[in-house]
């Protein structure tokens, strides 16, 4: 069976490598002249950098499996710690390393610059949530729900709001309920610890799984067409014509901006949201207390020190900083974060588009299509989650299991 993927993002990926082990016959074709898409590796003046920075978290199984799959040990891709969000105020909340749920609960009762009565209330609450199995009755802003909740105190500005804008690249009062209670649910909800880590890459995003994968699939005969952008997929009823070329099927693994173009009923009306990572050289004696600092008051949400004497600071969402040209905004950054070292080095990568806006009640389209050869895949399709690494993932592993036989 010949399959055309089209889109060599993290979906696309992971559909490709789902199809190749399934004995399909794959093309791939991606317009970029890299496979990994909103997450791939950049090389500038000799560092080796994101498109912008990433957090994995231990929840995201199906990535971390694909990642083995295709040769790539997570072990050594990772630094994997316990849960800290510690922020520029003092506040701190750590997870030990005790079985969950155990660990949330000791985590939470020993975090800095809360009280105990509104601990107690939190750990209450938190119970209630995962009694109704994280779902809400109707969908709503995360605003609104913590307002309902009563949770209105240090834990609110500290951990549930940095956490919201943190997994969904959107502040509290337009982020979705249900999406942000999904990830707590498969993160600070499970009952399995690992979950619960952080994974900080300490090779860059291209290394985590495109430049594997892409390794695996040649390997095994897959065919990569780099910087060729598919201009039209066509049905011919018995399978579909993919620029002319004839294929049994195909998995459309582009972004939910361009899925339109080649697949006109699939097009979606969604809004985005951009991630700027401005990347600085740090001198050796400068070090962090943890590798991820959560900023609050200023620009810069996330300051990921890479280990490799680069920080990374984070903004994400709509926001001022959007007017600044890239010499002001990492200027800026300095000043904000406290950086006298004198390295003028910085590289700023803004990304327009990097997620869409997971607003309450979004409608997220069906990846079947009409036509039974036809799939779609990507992160915007994996209804469950927001814009996600492993949304991506999971998303392209169905596609391809929609298709086999
Ligand atoms: C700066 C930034 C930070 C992020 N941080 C995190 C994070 O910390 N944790 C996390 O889990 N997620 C994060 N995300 C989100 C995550 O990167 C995305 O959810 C995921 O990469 C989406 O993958 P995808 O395959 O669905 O889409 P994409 O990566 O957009 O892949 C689509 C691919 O299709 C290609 N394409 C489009 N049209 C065509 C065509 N006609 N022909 C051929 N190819 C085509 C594109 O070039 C692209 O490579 C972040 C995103 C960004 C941008």
């Amino acid at each position: 069976m010949r399959v055309a993927v089209i889109g060599g993002g993290w979906a696309g990926i992971a559909a490709a490598v789902e199809l190749t082990a399934g004995g399909a016959e794959v093309t791939l074709f991606e317009a970029g002249r890299v496979l990994g898409g909103r997450a791939r590796g950049v090389e500038i003046d000799g560092l080796k950098l994101d498109n912008g920075q990433h957090i994995l978290l231990g929840a995201y199984r199906d990535t971390l499996a694909l990642m083995r799959r295709v040769g790539a040990d997570p072990d050594e891709c990772f630094d994997r710690r316990p849960l800290q969000v510690i922020d520029n105020t003092g506040f701190r909340l750590a997870l030990p390393r005790l079985p969950a749920p155990l660990n949330v609960a000791v985590g939470l009762f020993a975090a800095k610059g809360v009280g105990l009565s509104e601990k107690l209330r939190t750990a209450w609450w938190m119970e209630g949530v995962k009694r109704r199995g994280f779902r809400l009755a109707q969908d709503m802003t995360v605003t609104q729900w913590l307002d309902a909740a009563g949770q209105t105190g240090a834990l609110r500005r500290h951990l549930w709001e940095p956490l919201c804008l943190a997994a969904l690249n959107l502040p509290a009062e337009r982020a979705s309920a249900q999406l942000f209670a999904n990830v707590l649910r498969d993160s600070l909800g499970s009952s399995r610890r690992a979950d619960t880590d952080l994974l900080l890459p300490r090779v860059d995003l291209g290394q985590l799984l495109p430049a594997p994968a892409g390794r695996w699939l040649q390997d095994r005969g897959a065919q990569l067409r780099l910087g060729t952008r598919v201009r039209a997929v066509e049905d011919t009823g018995n399978g579909v014509r993919v620029d002319g070329e004839t294929f049994a099927a195909a998995v459309i693994a582009a972004a939910p901006q361009h899925v339109g173009a080649l697949w006109p009923s699939a097009a979606t009306d969604f809004a985005f949201e951009p991630i700027a990572t401005v990347y600085r050289k740090i001198g050796p004696n400068l070090k962090f207390p943890f590798p991820l600092t959560n900023r609050l008051g200023g620009h810069c949400q996330w300051i990921v020190d890479r280990g490799n004497g680069v920080l990374a600071c984070v903004l994400s969402g709509h926001g001022d900083w959007e007017a600044l040209d890239d010499d002001a905004l990492a200027a800026e950054l300095a000043k904000e974060v406290g950086l006298t070292d004198p390295s003028p080095w910085h590289k700023v990568i803004r990304e327009k588009r990097a997620t869409f806006s997971a607003r309450p009640g979004l409608a997220r389209p069906d990846f079947r299509t009409a036509c039974p050869h036809v799939v779609l895949a990507g992160d915007y399709t994996w209804a469950d989650y927001p814009a996600t690494l492993e949304g991506a993932v999971r998303s392209g592993l169905r596609a391809a299991q929609q298709l086999l036989p």
